[in-house]
């Protein structure tokens, strides 16, 4: 039902959605309901598309699939784009020529919300902490709805969440170079290191483009920011926002939260809160203490108390795919990192143990520096097992370090296996994208989990009589 109080600025627009992926759907079901004339375009064919096909002919939405035209901007007053779709593409150079704003699609939705946001950006980290921020509100009595990059497109909760609710949206660079008034309650920008270069001129316009979050905060808004890297802080630094700092050094907070004598404290207006110790803390390794202090600080700007924070912080064990711990066999642990999609992923995942490692890591690479991570893999990682791509190139960039290379997952399993000694992890860790050799990340963790529990169930046969 048409929400009678509201009446968005592309309401009655004629419409073209470029990307009919998930976040492309939920855009078009939103502007239909708000009486545009909508047009949706994909590469992909109707054949490749059938589902998406259907219900979007359902809605009376116009299709133009399998290419485009640059004529399918005629009339045209806005263009809705999908972060999958790269703003160099001639049709939308054309609209920008002709002046039709280009936007995303958590900017259209995001005027539809009547409950505060809170946005999550960072090159890593951004689905954990929008997941423990969704069970910190919820826990604290929030109606809350977590949305983005990390499953339901914000146009699909958007307008079920109560004004005194909360949404969590996780947003990519993607997503925020095509915003212009998406203005949340409270930004938090959670590091920022080299990703995405295949897509981005250089890491100039790649912070830029994360920058765009703090765009339109005001004196009443929260920035949220990691205290310890500079380039955030550099970033920040104009924002009229009012600062929230996160840090592992207690000096660098003058409001926010940082880690004391093995106790997570926030700070605010002068008084200090103790969190939860971090041997409460299930997460493991640095990046994730810097994720919980992320946590903490965005909910204390929205009213949650240290009290509340502690139990869903203390129960929550992470993401699958992220550090997930998949078995034990014989001594050695079997760890599925496979959303340690880039450079910074895999150094953090190594700094998660203290005994040796053998790392399963590889793929396609995406321009990524990994001789600066060879004296960190030659104190950590006893052998290395290579698999795709990358796998040259990374055995030259660890050239201090025993590797062997695999043609498949399973066979990168099995020797892994082979050269793991008790009290060791065999760690996938793939310091790459996946597409080389898998579907995405989801399904090269599912893989490499299945090849694990493969090894069991051979253990478990072998010693049947
Ligand atoms: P995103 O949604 O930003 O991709 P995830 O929470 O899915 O982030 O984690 C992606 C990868 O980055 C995982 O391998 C995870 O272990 C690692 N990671 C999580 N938080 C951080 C962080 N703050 N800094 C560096 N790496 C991190």
């Amino acid at each position: 039902m048409k929400r009678e109080n509201i009446s968005p600025s592309f309401a009655e627009k004629k419409v073209l959605v470029v990307g009919v992926g998930r976040s492309g759907m939920g855009v078009c079901a939103v502007l239909r309901k708000y009486g545009c004339n909508v047009t949706a375009t994909d590469n992909r064919k109707s054949t490749e598309l059938p589902r998406e096909t259907a219900s979007l002919e359902e809605q009376g939405v116009k299709l133009a699939l399998g290419g485009h035209d640059v004529s399918l901007l005629d009339s045209k007053e806005l263009v809705v784009l999908s972060p999958g779709v790269p703003r160099s593409l001639e049709l939308i150079q054309e609209a920008l020529k002709r002046k039709i704003p280009v936007l995303s699609e958590i900017e259209v939705a995001s005027e539809l919300a009547r409950s505060p946001l809170v946005a999550v950006t960072g090159t890593n980290g951004k689905s954990t902490v929008v997941t423990l921020l969704g069970k910190i509100f919820a826990d604290a009595g929030f109606e809350t709805a977590v949305a983005g990059n990390i499953g339901l497109p914000l146009s699909a909760v958007v307008e079920d969440v109560p004004p005194d609710g909360v949404i969590i949206v996780e947003v990519s660079s993607f997503q925020l170079e095509s915003i212009l008034r998406f203005h949340p309650r409270v930004a938090v920008l959670l590091n920022i290191t080299h990703d995405h270069l295949d897509r981005y001129d250089g890491m100039d316009s790649y912070a830029a483009a994360k920058a765009r979050i703090f765009s339109n905060l005001t004196s009443s808004d929260f920035a949220v920011v990691n205290a310890d890297d500079p380039l955030v802080m550099q970033l920040v630094a104009p924002s009229a926002a009012r600062r929230f700092n996160f840090s592992f050094r207690e000096r660098k907070v003058e409001s926010g939260a940082f880690i004391r004598g093995g106790v997570f404290w926030l700070r605010r207006s002068g008084s200090e809160s103790e969190v939860i110790k971090e041997t409460e803390v299930r997460l493991k390794g640095p990046h994730n203490a810097w994720n919980i202090l992320a946590c903490i600080c965005a909910s204390a700007v929205m009213g949650v108390t240290a009290k509340q924070m502690t139990g869903p912080i203390a129960r929550f064990k992470g993401l699958e795919h992220r550090l997930e711990e998949v078995a034990e066999i014989d001594g050695v642990s079997f760890v599925n990192d496979s959303k340690a999609t880039n450079v910074d992923a895999l150094k953090y995942a190594l700094l998660s143990f203290s005994d040796p490692v053998v790392l399963v890591a590889g793929g396609r690479d995406k321009n990524g520096d990994f001789a600066s991570l060879r004296q960190l893999v030659e104190e950590r990682v006893r052998e290395l097992v290579l698999i795709g791509e990358a796998a040259g190139k990374m055995q030259a960039a660890w050239p201090g370090t025993p590797a062997h290379v695999a043609d498949s997952m399973e066979k990168a399993v099995e020797t892994a296996f082979k050269v793991a000694r008790p009290r060791e992890t065999v760690l996938l860790a793939p310091g790459c994208a996946s597409f080389d050799m898998f579907k995405d990340y989801e399904d090269r963790g599912n893989v490499f989990k299945a090849a694990v529990l493969s090894l069991v169930h051979g253990r478990t046969a072998e010693r049947t009589p």
